[in-house]
Formats: C-alpha cells, sequence, structure tokens
C-alpha cells in the first residue's frame, strides 16, 4: 500500500487501527489531519462505501479541504480518486445538524422550512423579546442583548443551569437571573412560534433527537464511520450527540489537541477529548504523535516555549527535523501604522524572493485589528482575502436580499419580516409589526400577507410576486431586480453595493436548493476579498488575513501576528480570569505554530488597550504581550523598527536620518 509507506509508524497505526473507538491526541503541525485524511482513504481503499462515513470538523472550508486531501490520497492509492463530493457527510457539526433537522422535520415535529438565525439575527430577536417584557427600558442596567444571548448561548452549548453559568462566567449579571430566565422563556417560544432555529438549536435539537433511543439507532446506523477534526474544540452537546450516535464507540474516531483549544468562549470544553478514552469500555486506543513536520525548529521552539507556560497539558513537546538558522522576528514599533508599513514590506519582500503572497498571511486577535493593514495594502496595490471577516454578510444591501429569500421561505421570520417590510416606502416598525402579527397564526402565511395589503403602499403588488414560489435560481433574480430601486433610493454608493449583490446572486445558482444556500451562508459566509466590490479572486495571487481562530489547521511558509501586546492577546475584554488567560496563551500558540519557514511577531507601543481599576476603565499603552517574558526572548530576533518620514521606509538597519533638517540646516 504506498499511500501508507510516507507515514510514521505512529501515523500508520492511527490509519489501520480497526473499529474501535480512537483518540489521535498531539501537538500543533504533528500531521493529525493528514492522518485522518489518510484514515478515510484508506477506509475507501479497503471497501467503505464514502455515503458512509461522517466527517466533521470545524469549518466548511476546513471539510472541503480534508476531502480534497481524501481525494488526492485515494487517486495515489488506487490509481483511480474518489471525488471529493462523494463523501457526502463532510461538513460542521451545525451543517450536518440542519441538514439532519430538515431531512427530519415532520417527524419531530419542526416545520421544514425553518430559517436559520446568524448571530446577528438572534441578537435581534432577543432584543425584541427585551422590549416586550419592558426589561430594556425599565431596567436600565439589564444586559446588553449581546450578553443576553452569550448567556443563553452558553447555557445550552455547555449543557449547565443558568444560575452556575451566571456564578462561574457572567458574575456582574447574576441579580438578573429571574428576569433571564423569563426572557429566554419568552425567546423560545418566539423561536418556535416564527419557525425559526438559531446556531445552538441546530445542536440542541440535535442532541434532543438522539436522546430518543429509536431515533438514535436510525441516525447511528447511517454511518459505519464518525471521524472528527480539531475535537478540542467541541462543546458537551456535541460529545453528547456523538456518543448518542455511537454509543459503543465502533467506528468512531476523533482527533485534536488539547494545546489548542481556543473555544472555551463559547463553551466548548478540552474534558471532552481527555475523558474520551474512559466514555468507554474496554477505553479508547490512543494514539499520540511527536513528531512535527511543518515549522523550522526556531519556531516550534518559541512555540513550545510559550506553552511550556500553561498550568494544565496533555500533549508533549514535539520535536522536528527540519533545521533553520533563522529565529522568529520580535519587532516593535512606534505605531500601528508602522507595524502595517513594515509588515507590507516584508511581505514584498518576501514575494520579490520568491514566495508567493498565498504562501503568506497575517493574523490578528480580533477582525477589526487589520483595518489599518487594509489600508496599507490597498494603497499599496496588494491584493488580499481576509479569512473570518464578515464584511460581506455585514453590509446592509446583502442583508437585505437574505432577509427577504429567508422572509420567502418562512414569513413568520419577524426579523426577516421587519427588514423587508420595512423597505418599502411608507411602512415604518408600526404597521410592520402589525402585519407580521396577522401572519403570525395564519395557516397560509404568504397567501394571508396577500391579502392584506396596507393602503396606499405601492410597493406591495412587486413585493408579493417576488416571494411567490419561483423556481430556484430564478427567485434569487426576481427578489434582485426588486431590490434594486430600493438600493438606489437607500444607498448613495448603489453602484459597489450592485456589484455585491451579483455576485451573491452566482453564489446562490451555485447552489441546489435555497434551503441549502441560506443554510450554508449563515452557517459560513464567504470570505472577504479585497477585490474591486468583492470579486473573487480565483486565479490570483493574494494574501491571507485571517483571525487566530479561524487560521486553525492551516499553514503558510511565513507567517505574521499582528498586535502581540498585552490587551490584544491576551485580549482585555474578558473577565481576566485564569480559564480566559489561559486561553489566550493557547491562541498565541496557535498562531505562532501557522508558520513554517519564517514568523514575525509585531508589538507596537502606541497602542490604546483598557485597564481595568478600581476607579473603572483607563486607557494606557500597551507592552509585549505577558506570554513573551523576559527569559524567553532569546529564542527570539528581537528589533525595533523606526519609520523615516517618507513611505516605504527604510530596512531595519538603515540609520534613522531627518532629511527636512538637514535640509533647513543648509541654510544655517
Ligand atoms: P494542526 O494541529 O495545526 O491542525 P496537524 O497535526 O493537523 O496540525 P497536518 O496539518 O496534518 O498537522 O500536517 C502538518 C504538515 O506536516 C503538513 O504540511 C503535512 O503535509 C506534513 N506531514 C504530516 N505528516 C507527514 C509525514 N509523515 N511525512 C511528511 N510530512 C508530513
Ligand atoms: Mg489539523
Amino acid at each position: 500500500m504506498g499511500y501508507l509507506e510516507k507515514l510514521n509508524d505512529r501515523q500508520r497505526q492511527a490509519v489501520e487501527f480497526g473499529n474501535g473507538p480512537l483518540l489521535v491526541i498531539a501537538g500543533a503541525g504533528s500531521g493529525k489531519t493528514n492522518t485522518i485524511a489518510h484514515r478515510v482513504a484508506h477506509l475507501l481503499a479497503t471497501g467503505s462505501d464514502p455515503r458512509r462515513i461522517l466527517l466533521m470538523t470545524f469549518s466548511r472550508r476546513a471539510a472541503s479541504e480534508l476531502a480534497r486531501r481524501v481525494e488526492r490520497i485515494t487517486m495515489q492509492a488506487m490509481g483511480q480518486g474518489f471525488a471529493a463530493e462523494a463523501l457526502t457527510w463532510a461538513g460542521t457539526f451545525h451543517g450536518i445538524g440542519a441538514r439532519i433537522l430538515r431531512e427530519h422535520a415532520l417527524q419531530i415535529g419542526l416545520n421544514p422550512d425553518f430559517t436559520i438565525h446568524d448571530r446577528e439575527d438572534s441578537a435581534d430577536l432577543m432584543n425584541l423579546c427585551r422590549h416586550e417584557l419592558g426589561l430594556s427600558r425599565t431596567e436600565a442596567r439589564f444586559p446588553t442583548k449581546g450578553t443576553c444571548l452569550s448567556i443563553y448561548s452558553t447555557v445550552v452549548n455547555a449543557d449547565e443551569p443558568l444560575a452556575d453559568v451566571l456564578r462561574d462566567r457572567f458574575p456582574w449579571c447574576a441579580q438578573w437571573e429571574a428576569e433571564l430566565r423569563r426572557l429566554f422563556g419568552h425567546y423560545v417560544a418566539a423561536k418556535q412560534a416564527q419557525g425559526v432555529l438559531d446556531y445552538d438549536d441546530l445542536l440542541l435539537a440535535w442532541a434532543q433527537v438522539v436522546d430518543e433511543p429509536a431515533f438514535a439507532s436510525h441516525l447511528g446506523a447511517m454511518w459505519d464511520h464518525v471521524l472528527i477534526d480539531e475535537y478540542q474544540d467541541t462543546n458537551r452537546l456535541q460529545s453528547h450527540i456523538l456518543l448518542g450516535l455511537k454509543p459503543d464507540g465502533q467506528g468512531l474516531t476523533v482527533v485534536g489537541d488539547d494545546a489548542q483549544s481556543i473555544y472555551g468562549f463559547r463553551a466548548a470544553t478540552v474534558r471532552n477529548i481527555l475523558d474520551f478514552p474512559e466514555a468507554f469500555s474496554p477505553p479508547a486506543g490512543v494514539v499520540t504523535l511527536d513528531r512535527n513536520y511543518r515549522s523550522t525548529q526556531p519556531i516550534l521552539a518559541a512555540a513550545n516555549a510559550v506553552i511550556a507556560g500553561a498550568r494544565e497539558r496533555f500533549t508533549k513537546d514535539l520535536w522536528t527535523e527540519r533545521e533553520s538558522v533563522e529565529r522568529p522576528r520580535l519587532v516593535t514599533y512606534g505605531s500601528e501604522a508602522e507595524q502595517a508599513r513594515h509588515f507590507v514590506d516584508q511581505v514584498l519582500a518576501n514575494r520579490e524572493a520568491g514566495m508567493t503572497l498565498r504562501q503568506q498571511a497575517v493574523l490578528f486577535r480580533t477582525s477589526s485589528h487589520s483595518s489599518q493593514l487594509e489600508v496599507e495594502l490597498t494603497r499599496r496595490n496588494v491584493p488580499f482575502v481576509k479569512f473570518g471577516g464578515l464584511k460581506f454578510l455585514d453590509s446592509a444591501h446583502v442583508k437585505d436580499m437574505l432577509a427577504v429569500l429567508r422572509f420567502a421561505q418562512n414569513p413568520r421570520d419577524r426579523v426577516a419580516g421587519f427588514r423587508v417590510l420595512q423597505l418599502l416606502p411608507g411602512i415604518g416598525p408600526g404597521s410592520a409589526g402589525k402585519v407580521l402579527d396577522r401572519i403570525q397564526s395564519d395557516r397560509d402565511p404568504l397567501q394571508a400577507l396577500r391579502d392584506i395589503a396596507p393602503p396606499r403602499c405601492t410597493g406591495w403588488p412587486d413585493l408579493m410576486d417576488a416571494l411567490a414560489p419561483w423556481n430556484w435560481p430564478e427567485q434569487v433574480a426576481r427578489i434582485r431586480c426588486w431590490y434594486d430601486p430600493h438600493l438606489d433610493r437607500i444607498h448613495e454608493d448603489a453602484e459597489f453595493r450592485r456589484a455585491d449583490l451579483l455576485q451573491l446572486e452566482q453564489i446562490a445558482t451555485a447552489s441546489p436548493s435555497r434551503e441549502r444556500f441560506l443554510t450554508d451562508l449563515t452557517l459560513d459566509p464567504p470570505d472577504a476579498t479585497s477585490g474591486p466590490a468583492g470579486v473573487p479572486l480565483k486565479d490570483e495571487d493574494y494574501l491571507i488575513l485571517s483571525t487566530i481562530h479561524s487560521s486553525k489547521g492551516q499553514e503558510w511558509k511565513s507567517v505574521f501576528v499582528l498586535n502581540v501586546v498585552d490587551g490584544c492577546i491576551p485580549s482585555d475584554l474578558g473577565t481576566g480570569q485564569t480559564a480566559e488567560i489561559e486561553e489566550e496563551r493557547r491562541l498565541l500558540y496557535v498562531a505562532m505554530t501557522r508558520a513554517k519557514d519564517r514568523l514575525t511577531l509585531g508589538v507596537p507601543l502606541k497602542f490604546y488597550v483598557t485597564q481595568q481599576t478600581r476607579r473603572g476603565d483607563r486607557h494606557v499603552y500597551a507592552a509585549r504581550s505577558r506570554f513573551i517574558p523576559r527569559d524567553l526572548l532569546e529564542r527570539f530576533e528581537v528589533m525595533h523598527w523606526s519609520a523615516a518620514p517618507v513611505t516605504g521606509g527604510p530596512s531595519p538597519t538603515m540609520p534613522v536620518i531627518d532629511i527636512g533638517q538637514r535640509m533647513r540646516g543648509m541654510w544655517g
């Protein structure tokens, strides 16, 4: 079996492991994802049915990359490949959950046309509920809609009582326990009346279905093998679902690294991976990997040193044979603007030296942190794609279009309805609310909507036409045409937005159905690009910009990390509890271990961070992240970069001169 020969002994052991439950736990870049891909390929090569394999990981992009890897390996193995599409059950927990719920909707009392709310829609609905219960007006200090949603979401995903969640994670909201309980009850009832599910419901409903023994065995029997990558970032509900599907663990493989667990803030728990072996009897097989194939020795040594400061850790340090004399760089800057300029200088210098843009990435803690860099890249004409940024879907016009599509699918979806009806001239929140109230309980809400055209509203018949049950994708085209005049009325820069909507229509047309399109888009939006008005840059060379969270599992020759300062990594927005700080350390570890050959950490000194004091918040200048204390500096090449006033800037080794002063000096 030629395709197994490239693997090391441990990887091969995992690939050929029999049918019992299996855990592969190992550090970054040790070939975990590679191993899971080979295991699937091996299953296929030995006769497994691709339609009976369930493969899940943290993003749709990661899932399709995994499927492509399997495709390549089977091609080598058998001279003939399985098309990646043959793996019909490859996706995220949420995406697969949505599919299962829709397919079984009638049996489990769900409206098969349910629409899915993204986080922002959910926050809007939560807000609506707060208003209805009078919680926002009378109680000035009542938690914001976003906080309410976080609390609700944590209760659901961590599978913990509200009181415990408040005590442990939101102590400043504990006094509102009774009101929150009432609010959440109301929120759940509203979702059910409107036929909408939020992200959490996709897991919650799936878990509840699995609790029904008849369903559990039916679902469990759909797949001979269930394999999960990045298992350290799953939550209680997800492990509950898995164990419900495969109670004896037969055919179950999970893979992950506890040192890379970075989704605790969304109730993921590293206990899932640590407790996995003992969940079965006899316990699951455990394979650990200790050789890193990704990074050079100096990069790995620096990353190991950062994670060595962690309190608790299962996976051990890795070793590598990739020698190099180049240490990772830690560069301090006067300001963020200087950091942006120097990062772009280096990216371009790397390109001069033969490294494509695509082999490089810039990573950051929070999406908004890349704004200065984006400006600089645009100014210097460097194309980029931003992962984990929601620019595209966040824009009002795209949200409008999607709301119309959602409203067409499910006219009871109140958040979508509000948005759509208020696009019509002459309809404000009051009359929109009345219309939505009237269709709420009607058996045929679309017909009801048709019947109740408010007086004086000229746009009504056209809207009804756009909402009619046209064939997919005819409907997208109709809706876009309907929306087009509104675009000119609402937005000044209508031309740019029009290009976005055309792009949206293209994405929609490629999707087999409206449900599928809306589900995929809501759960895993497309990446933002720097192209004119978001035109995809398919074959072009472009730089990757990504949040650290979205960079998980990936690798680049050269990696830059923005703002490695205290207050940013670790972030100053959390509660400052030890568990949160430890998660931030792992985040830095994830960022550093994405690099193969070259790593640069940026430390802008003029970077305002918030410091909590007894008198309230105070803004102070930043300092280097606490995760790189003084004794770790020897692992880095430390330098300070100062810009000359001219753009372009000298290289760091050049002296800094003030031309202006010299020129003035010429005159005495
Ligand atoms: P992460 O923790 O970041 O998800 P990982 O453990 O999943 O990393 P992979 O992405 O599978 O690691 O592999 C890292 C790199 O090492 C890839 O470039 C992969 O091709 C390479 N690699 C893995 N195993 C081997 C091997 N046996 N021989 C050569 N290269 C390998
Ligand atoms: Mg991986």
